[in-house]
């Protein structure tokens, strides 16, 4: 017999329920919180599962510490940023062209994850941390629960409504929804990307230099000639945040790996941090403010901007996003470009859609396909390579996210069989009555 076998089959054994809900959601991300926030707003005994020990996703787990500008979303997010400036966690962009687009910011990582704790609690979520959803239990049209890894080991969630908010869509691929990853024509994904922070910045003396040298292009140029930066950019995109001296960095970048293998991100992990550790070098000796400045810390994970595209009712396209489709059974709008991170090298692609308008986010675009009560609330709801990198950013995924958890207590309310069959006016009605902007 083969001693390394390539398939094991598992022995069937018995779980114990570690609970019940009414709505699940699966990931604590801008998406999940918004959808779960939401569902127990809306009177569902919701249970919100994440696997790191924060709420927040990319904003905490990711470090990401920067909120692109939101002016057309209103409603969940809108108590982030609330909570954010009441801890004096937030510092406004005054910063190149994002400013034409209202007010983004920069934000405090650890201000965020107790303004995150405090809106789950306060909402009435239940919340499970450093537990991975595992796989799905199906039968027929619908999914009945999930089960779930933990130190307790495989245990069982029952739910009536269940949200993939993972990010990678990994409950609608259990499921067996179809899905797409990459550029249709060469499955390639927007790299990922370590963030990380420096300390000890003369910010005053960086800041005028970053006038004279936006994006320290000039600085990246000459070093490359020298050989002394080796990563695949052109600029080095970096912010003050709240903390006095200290600097965001989203530069580095990791191409040519997928974020649903395992071997793929921890190799990007590695691969990132040597990134990190040629730009704080670079960055000491070519720019003026920087010369004292350390790395004091790098996300515990990756930025993963793109992964899986699950399928769903409807695709959200290009055309949609520059052409500012409305829906009648919209969810939630945006007005955030198509800003594709070049897969394959260095270079960022842009589309605008026209200024001053939002485009919108239909309901339709995250019923998970062939499933009656799976909803998506994450970046990876029905949508194209181009139109993902539009709609991702943290505002308008957490508005999707509201609009995910609403359609899902209205459903358990009204007993309906599946999502397709609550009434899309209805939905927007509570909304509009909770906040939100649709
Ligand atoms: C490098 C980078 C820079 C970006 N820059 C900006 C920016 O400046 N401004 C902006 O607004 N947006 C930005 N974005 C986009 C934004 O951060 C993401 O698109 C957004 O966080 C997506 O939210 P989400 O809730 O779908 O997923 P995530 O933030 O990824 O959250 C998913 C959550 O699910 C959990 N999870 C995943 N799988 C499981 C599982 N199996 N079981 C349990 N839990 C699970 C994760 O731990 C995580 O907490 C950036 C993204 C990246 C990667």
């Amino acid at each position: 017999m083969n001693p390394t076998p390539s398939v094991y089959e598992e022995p069937a054994r018995k779980l114990t329920v570690l609970d019940h809900a009414d709505v699940l959601v699966i990931g604590g991300g801008p998406g999940g919180i918004g959808a779960a926030v939401a569902a127990a707003r809306n009177g569902a005994r919701t249970i919100l599962l994440e696997r790191f020990g924060s709420f927040g996703g990319t904003w905490t787990s990711g470090i990401l510490s920067a909120i692109m500008p939101f002016p057309f979303v209103r409603g969940i997010f809108s108590e982030v940023i609330e909570g954010l400036k009441a801890r004096l966690s937030w510092r406004q962009w005054t910063w190149r062209d994002v400013t034409t687009y209202g007010e983004g910011g920069t934000y405090d990582t650890e201000g965020a994850k107790r303004v995150l704790d405090a809106l789950v609690l306060d909402a009435g979520v239940i919340p499970y941390f450093f537990t991975q959803f595992a796989e799905v239990i199906r039968t027929g049209n619908r999914l009945d629960g999930v089960i779930v890894e933990s130190k307790e080991g495989r245990q069982v969630i029952w739910a009536k409504q269940i949200i993939d908010a993972s990010g990678d869509g990994d409950v609608c691929a259990r499921a067996g929804v179809p899905f797409e990853i990459g550029r249709e024509f060469d499955g390639a994904t927007q790299p990922m990307t370590m963030i990380f922070k420096m300390a000890g910045v003369d910010t005053e003396v960086a800041q005028a230099y970053q006038k004279e040298d936006p994006d320290f292009k000039r600085a990246c140029q000459l070093a490359k000639q020298r050989g002394e930066l080796t990563a695949p950019q052109e600029g080095i995109l970096t912010s003050p945040n709240p903390r006095k001296g200290e600097w965001n960095f989203n530069t580095t970048r990791i191409l040519g790996r997928d974020a649903t293998k395992v071997g793929d991100v921890t190799a990007a992990m590695i691969e990132a941090r040597r990134q990190v550790e040629g730009t704080a070098t670079f960055v000491r000796k070519y720019v003026p403010g920087f010369e004292n400045a350390v790395v004091s810390e790098t996300a515990p994970h990756i930025g993963v901007r793109e992964s899986r595209r699950i399928a769903a009712d409807y695709t959200v396209t290009a055309d949609d996003i520059i052409q500012v489709t409305s829906f009648e059974d919209c969810i939630a709008r945006g007005d955030w470009y198509i800003d594709i991170h070049n897969p394959t090298g260095a270079g960022t692609k842009h589309i605008h859609p026209p200024a001053g308008k939002w485009y919108e986010i239909p309901y339709r675009s995250i019923r998970a396909r062939g499933i009656d009560n799976l909803l998506i609330a994450s970046r990876c709801i029905d949508s194209t390579h181009e139109a993902h990198a539009a709609i991702r950013i943290t505002p308008q995924v957490m508005a999707i996210g509201q609009g995910a958890g609403t359609a899902a207590a209205l459903c358990v309310k009204q007993g309906l069989d599946s999502t397709r069959q609550l009434d899309p006016a209805l939905l927007r009605k509570t909304l509009r009555n909770q906040g939100a902007f649709v």
